[in-house]
């Protein structure tokens, strides 16, 4: 005998919260719906884990639910860019409750005692080993069945580990990772066990570059190490961008081989196709990457680029005490922080449901190949409208809103439509911020002040706008940026694109 509901959502991280709330406002009755996590805290706004999670007390802040928290707070006071400083003695690093979702979106804060209020049943740190989908049925690490009418699968995606690329010493009491908030509580602990010493960052994407930054306002010296030519850079998807080439970087086979997914990389370029996971490539062109190099440079942040981590050396504690890297170099450290990627959670459907670009393939309504299952967030491959193709984001503006269209489709299917998403990514670190919209395929064309101020780019694939990405921008800027990517506006004369820079967009 087991427990039965009308909607079990799987997992309870970003996607799961905002599905709940999706639900609670077209009206559930009490007892229908159940979320089943394996973490132990309701859903909360991920990305806080490595920006206001990291924090020491009393420094400026840029993070957006930080703000929303000490929006009406006394005794705060802004910088230029409305970024917070803490007066000191009130907490500056984030914790729950104050991240829990929904505030990412600038929604409700959805507590245990909001779940409680709505009568969503929750089962918390509770593994589910294996689904049935054919009999309608979950069976838990505990040994539970559930059974439900609709199941909304928010498994997200785990941290890649570095034996997956044949390097041993994860388990190291000074190897970090970050994917959840047990991973995050552990790095606040080594980093404070390691303030003034040296950290050694493995992988230059968004939890490297983010990670950085925050060893560095912890008062940690970092070095950063990663495969590629530039931070958040890896390859270009349908071209190069304008005047920038990819020299400076050899990508013969013989200079970092080091694993299937830099191959994946080399055969992007050649072949300009999408690569294996289906993830859309990493953004940067040279000169932004370059842009925020010098930047985390200026923090005292080094790079070692095109070359990857070998082996560890520890002592008799367990500790990594020296990172070995595969050109031979070696580099003394107090921590490691590894952040080389991530594989969607698909395993307990695998045969069961189709699979495409790495994740669980749905339609328009987020509904799977059964139709009593629908998939969102990290692990759901969702048609894109506006680039009529299949994809995989791993971001968590899409996260909220594939699970939120998800619950309209399942609740109001006759009134619902397909899902029309134009793909969002930002970051923050330091006092910079950006943000990206739509698809980097084609020429980039770069515009802007590159020596500290507003600089940006437009993609142009096909003699039409179809990626915008801005550093420093206001709100309006950036809703600018937005809409005349949705837009897809024709772009005869790409010069004069790069003259009007960012003008361009405010004129639309
Ligand atoms: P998740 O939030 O990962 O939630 C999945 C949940 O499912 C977890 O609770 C997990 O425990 C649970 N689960 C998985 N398998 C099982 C199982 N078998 N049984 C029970 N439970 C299970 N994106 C941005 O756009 N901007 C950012 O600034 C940003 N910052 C980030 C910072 C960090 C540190 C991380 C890790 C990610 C960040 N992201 C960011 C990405 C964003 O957080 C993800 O895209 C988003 O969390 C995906 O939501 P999800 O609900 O699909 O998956
Ligand atoms: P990314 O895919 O962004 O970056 C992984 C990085 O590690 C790449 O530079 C990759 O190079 C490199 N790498 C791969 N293998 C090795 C290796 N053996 N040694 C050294 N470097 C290696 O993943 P992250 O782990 O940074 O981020 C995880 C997830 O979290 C992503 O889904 C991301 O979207 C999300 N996230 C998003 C944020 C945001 O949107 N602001 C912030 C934080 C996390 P290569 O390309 O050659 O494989």
């Amino acid at each position: 005998m087991g427990r039965a509901f009308v909607y079990v959502i799987l997992g309870g991280g970003v996607a799961a919260g905002y599905a709940a709330l999706e639900f609670s406002k077209r009206g559930i009755s009490h007892g229908e719906l159940c979320i089943i996590s394996e973490e132990p805290v309701v859903p909360y706004e991920r990305p806080a884990l490595s920006k206001g999670f990291l924090l020491p007390e009393g420094i400026f802040i840029s993070n957006w639910n930080m703000k929303n928290a000490l929006k009406s707070a006394r005794g705060i006071s802004r910088n230029e860019k409305g970024d917070v400083k803490l007066p000191s003695g009130l907490i500056a690093p984030a914790r729950l409750p104050s991240f829990h979702t929904c505030v990412g979106a600038n929604e409700e804060r959805l507590t245990p005692r909001w779940y409680r209020d709505n009568g969503i049943e929750l089962v918390l740190g509770t593994r589910v080993k294996s689904v049935d989908v054919r009999r309608q049925t979950l069976l838990t690490a505990t040994g539970e069945t559930i059974s439900y009418k609709i199941l909304i699968i928010a498994t997200g995606a785990r941290a890649l580990k570095l034996e997956e690329f044949g390097v041993s010493g994860s388990d190291a009491k000074n190897v970090c990772y970050l994917r959840d908030l047990a991973d995050a509580t552990r790095l606040v602990d080594v980093m404070q066990s390691c303030v003034g010493g040296n950290a050694v960052v493995i992988g230059g994407g968004y939890i490297g570059m983010e990670c950085a930054a925050s060893l560095v306002i912890n008062k940690i010296n970092v070095t950063m190490v990663f495969p590629e030519a530039h931070c958040i850079h890896g390859y270009w998807v349908g071209g190069i961008p304008k005047a920038e080439g990819i020299q400076g970087f050899d990508y013969s086979p013989q200079s970092t081989v080091h694993s299937p997914r830099l191959w994946t990389g080399i055969y992007s370029v050649m072949s300009r196709e999408r690569n294996a996971s289906g993830t859309v490539a990493r953004l940067f062109t040279p000169k932004i990457a370059t842009f925020y190099e010098d930047y985390y440079n200026s923090k005292g942040v080094k790079f070692i680029k095109g070359t990857v981590l070998s082996s560890f050396e520890n002592d008799s504690n367990g500790k990594v005490t020296t990172v070995i890297l595969r050109d031979g170099t070696r580099l003394p450290t107090d921590m490691v922080v590894v952040g080389i990627g991530i594989r969607p959670n698909t395993s307990l459907f695998e045969g069961q449901l189709t699979l495409e670009k790495g994740g669980i393939k749905v339609n328009g309504h987020m509904q799977t190949s059964n139709s009593s299952v629908y998939a969102v967030g990290d692990v759901a491959s969702f048609p894109v409208k506006l680039f009529g193709e299949t994809r995989r984001l791993e971001h968590v503006d899409s996260s909220r809103k594939t699970a939120r269209h998800a619950v309209t489709a399942i609740m109001a299917p006759d009134k619902t439509g397909d899902f029309d998403y134009l793909p969002f990514f930002y970051s923050r670190v330091f006092t910079l911020s950006w943000q990206f919209y739509g698809d980097n395929v084609g020429e980039a064309i770069l515009y802007g002040d590159f020596s500290g101020g507003t600089f940006g780019a437009y993609w142009v694939s096909k003699g039409q706008l179809v990626g915008s990405f801005l550093e420093g921008g206001t709100k309006e800027e950036y809703e600018a940026i937005a809409k005349v990517t949705k837009l897809r506006p024709v772009v005869e004369n790409t010069g004069e694109l790069e003259r009007q820079g960012l003008g361009f967009a405010l004129s639309l």
